[in-house]
């Protein structure tokens, strides 16, 4: 893999380029995307934003969402586009198969694939261009230094600053995460004298949920988790039958994993959603418990450091057992660990 910076010069001449993110996008994946988008489109490239899935709707204020390509929905376009790319950005994700049914596809491209992202492990081999930096708050932060490295910081619309803000602000759990450095302050000044509305993005995402969602993160923090002191960790566990009765929708239940960690002591929870075809657990940790590593070694996933995912095929009943039994196993760490 070059590094980024290399790539500037093949952008000199208008080209075909297709951006994309992992499956079920979250704000930094859709964010960066689309800031991206706004950016490259300015010069006379033909760009198209493809999701291997659908996303949630609170990001469908983002400027340009109406144009982004759902791969599930309109595969046959998709792949067109995929296979006239002459550059395939691959965007807040570093390995094919976080792009579920795009993943052959987006391997047997013959255009060359680029890589900005900032989790853990990437898979370099596949990525002709790319910078890759577990140091960095998000993606969307690493679209906004692509730019200002190309030179062309004068090109940062309103409508690429908040894309990137929401990227950023999503990512770092609006600002409060370690991960969130001098730069990025420095980013949110210069998205704010670029003209950004930040009150709007704040808005646009976090206050704009169903009646029926409070009412499902009520029922779930009152019957569906669980406390394991011992352990300084909470789990909550939501069978399908919830996510049918409350009308959840992707991204619905999106930070819902937090929530526990607001509990004096706890510095790890988990939450495993029953989602029909598959469980998808989500893991978070303050401080020293590397949930990257548990979510790799028992749950076929992997992430950040504090924040990481996986999946399972097992039943509700059997991944939670294996999750109490991965407890015991961790019983050291998660124990003795102090802040
Ligand atoms: P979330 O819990 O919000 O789905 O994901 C937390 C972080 O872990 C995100 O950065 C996400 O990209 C990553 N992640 C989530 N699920 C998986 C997975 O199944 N595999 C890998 N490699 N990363 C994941
Ligand atoms: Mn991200």
């Amino acid at each position: 893999m070059q590094a980024i910076d290399q790539l500037y010069p093949h952008l000199e001449s208008p080209k075909n380029i297709v951006i994309t993110m992992h499956q079920k996008p979250d704000g930094d994946a859709m964010g960066s995307t689309l800031g991206l988008y706004h950016f490259l489109v300015q010069f006379g490239h033909k760009v198209t934003v493809i999701s291997p899935t659908n996303w949630a709707s609170f990001l469908n204020w983002m400027p340009g969402v109406n144009a982004v390509v759902d791969f599930e929905r309109s595969t046959d376009s998709a792949l067109n586009l995929i296979y006239e790319a002459d550059f395939l950005f691959c965007l807040d994700f570093n390995t094919l198969s976080r792009t579920k049914r795009m993943e052959e596809s987006l391997a047997a491209a013959t255009g060359q694939r680029v890589l900005i992202d900032h989790h853990q492990q990437p898979q370099e081999e596949m990525f002709a261009f790319g910078v890759s930096d577990t140091g960095k708050s998000s993606t969307a932060e690493m679209v906004y230094d692509f730019i200002i490295g190309s030179g062309h910081g004068d090109k940062i619309t309103t409508d690429a600053a908040e894309c990137i803000y929401a990227g950023v602000m999503t990512d770092t759990g609006s600002f409060r995460f370690p991960s969130v450095t001098a730069n990025v302050h420095r980013l949110v000044a210069d998205l704010k004298d670029k003209g950004l509305a930040h009150s709007k993005v704040h808005e646009a995402i976090y206050d704009n949920f169903s009646e029926n969602r409070l009412r499902f993160m009520g029922n779930t923090l009152l019957n569906r988790m669980e406390v394991f002191y011992e352990y300084n960790t909470v789990l909550i566990a939501i069978p399908q039958a919830d996510l049918l009765k409350y009308d959840i929708k992707t991204g619905d239940t999106e930070g819902l994993v937090n929530y526990p960690l607001s509990i004096e002591g706890i510095k790890m929870a988990a939450i495993i959603i029953d989602r029909g075809e598959e469980r998808k657990c989500s893991f978070r940790s303050k401080g020293g418990f590397d949930v990257n590593t548990f979510a790799r070694t028992y749950f076929n996933g992997g992430g950040h450091f504090n924040a990481a995912g996986g999946q399972s095929r097992e039943p509700l009943e059997t991944v939670i057992a294996d999750f109490k039994k991965a407890l015991a196993e961790n019983k050291e760490q998660l124990s003795t660990y102090k802040f």
